[in-house]
């Protein structure tokens, strides 16, 4: 049995953090949450607390990234020039992906991950397409580029959920792949499936779940085959769904409705389907979404960056839909971030504050990720769930003089000391255990971007 004492710790249906929380974990579950002043006398635990971990600070369960394409991280800081849109931003995107293949990018993958660790995050949704070798070819393990972000994930210490994406068609119209994208295609819907049930990772960190790209990508007549290869496995299943308008005018223009619609026909929205962004969805579309239960992540830092848009969050929230959060392009690692982005960007909206309390920021942040990612066992510190710790330093610069149900407003990444995953020690001192941070992820990055800065 490992056991802490939490100098604060935000426990389930709670307004605000609770002081001297003592928790307990046997085989990476939590077997007592128990706070140790309060009204009554102090309880039994507390003369034999010798042997317990001290963690200073606000200690909050694990952060679920619940949308990440990992390899996008190296095109942080390099898609500014001049005046790159959203097009211009994925030329470039596509050129990375071109130098990838199982080595480099387990590389990669593993110091972005370990970068998500040390912010927090112990669970993380890979939308993974880049399938296959340069001109589509296969591997000699067609799942090659698969297992090197499992086993990417296992160095870094979190728990990963492969949403295996089908990445069909280059338009709505359902044209052809050309150039960097035949990398990502099988052919079609039925040929995914095969390569994915071929894919059986047994390691206990790592879950499976299907994605559809975006109606861009996969032929409407398709749709319903990966939506029920999901739904016969019982898997998550994702969508990017409505980011830029162009995509809305696209489907309108060859199916004459918009994304959302087209996947409600199809059989793809349910309780068990994210669609990631929703940015410009109608008011039929948030009705569609929400009457359905379909989750909705929401990736601000990302949006932001590609000058996406803000979409109608608390609306959606309203009508139905639980909220997660991702990091998505991964221009920033930092799930306070986005997670108070969810405020403030309704403030710009609405020109009005006080949209979403803290308990609810950290609800999207925690069980709300870890439930669109499929892991219905995380999220809450409470006995039975996973042993992630997240602890947050409460004496920074950014956080001193804060009040702990304030963190959410003012801790960055950075403030992250210590994170355990699944009972297991990952972060301690601000420090990644294992993986050598910041000169693994330079290297890494160094290797697929040498010609690109040359
Ligand atoms: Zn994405």
């Amino acid at each position: 049995m490992t056991r802490w004492l939490a100098e604060y710790a935000w426990l389930p249906d709670r307004a605000e953090p609770t002081r001297d929380v003592l928790i307990e974990a046997t085989d990476g579950r939590l077997t007592a949450v128990t706070p140790l002043t309060g009204d009554g006398p102090p309880t039994a635990g507390v003369e034999v607390l010798g042997d317990a971990v001290r963690l200073p600070g606000l200690t909050v369960p694990g952060l679920a990234n619940a949308h990440s394409h990992a390899f996008h991280r190296a095109l942080r800081g390099r898609t500014h020039d001049g005046r790159g849109d959203f097009w211009s931003w994925r030329s470039l995107m596509y050129a990375i992906a071109t130098r990838l293949d199982p080595d480099t990018y387990l590389a990669l993958a593993r110091a972005v991950y370990a970068e998500m660790a040390l912010a927090g995050i112990t669970c993380v949704g890979e939308f993974h397409y880049l399938h296959h070798g340069p001109g589509g070819t296969p591997y000699d393990d067609p799942n090659a580029m698969s297992a090197a972000l499992v086993e990417a994930a296992a160095h870094a210490g979190i728990r990963l959920t492969l949403l295996d994406t089908a990445y069909l068609a280059g338009g709505v119209d359902g044209a052809p792949l050309t150039g960097p994208q035949r990398r990502f295609g099988d052919g079609d819907a039925l040929r995914w499936a095969a390569r994915v049930d071929a894919f059986g990772p047994a390691d206990e960190h790592v879950r499976l779940g299907a994605a559809i790209h975006s109606v861009r990508a996969v032929p409407a007549e398709q749709l319903a085959t990966v939506a029920g290869w999901a739904d016969r496995n019982g898997l998550p299943l994702h969508v990017h769904l409505s980011e830029q308008p162009a995509e809305n005018d696209a489907c309108r223009a060859v199916h004459g409705c918009t994304p959302t619609r087209l996947l409600a026909d199809h059989g793809v929205l349910g309780p068990h389907t994210t669609a990631v962004h929703a940015t410009h969805p109608t008011a039929a579309d948030v009705a569609l979404l929400g009457d359905s239960r379909t989750r909705v992540c929401v990736c601000p830092t990302t949006e932001r960056d590609l000058a996406d848009g803000v979409g109608p969050v608390r609306r959606m929230a309203d009508a139905g839909s639980p909220l997660s959060l991702g990091s998505d392009s991964n221009a920033v690692v930092d799930l306070f971030e986005e997670a108070r982005a969810l405020e403030m960007d309704e403030r710009l909206r609405t020109r009005r504050r006080g949209h979403f309390t803290p308990v609810e920021l950290l609800g999207t942040a925690t069980v709300g990720g870890h439930a669109a990612l499929g892991w219905g066992d995380a999220g809450r510190l409470a006995v039975g769930q996973r042993a992630d710790l997240v602890t947050v330093r409460l004496d920074s610069a950014r956080t001193a003089g804060v009040p702990p149900v304030g963190a959410f407003f003012a801790a960055t990444a950075a403030d992250v000391t210590s994170v355990v995953v699944d009972g297991r020690p990952v972060v301690d001192g601000g420090r990644h255990l294992t993986v050598d941070l910041p000169t693994e992820l330079r290297d890494a990055i160094a290797a697929v971007t040498a010609k690109e800065d040359s």
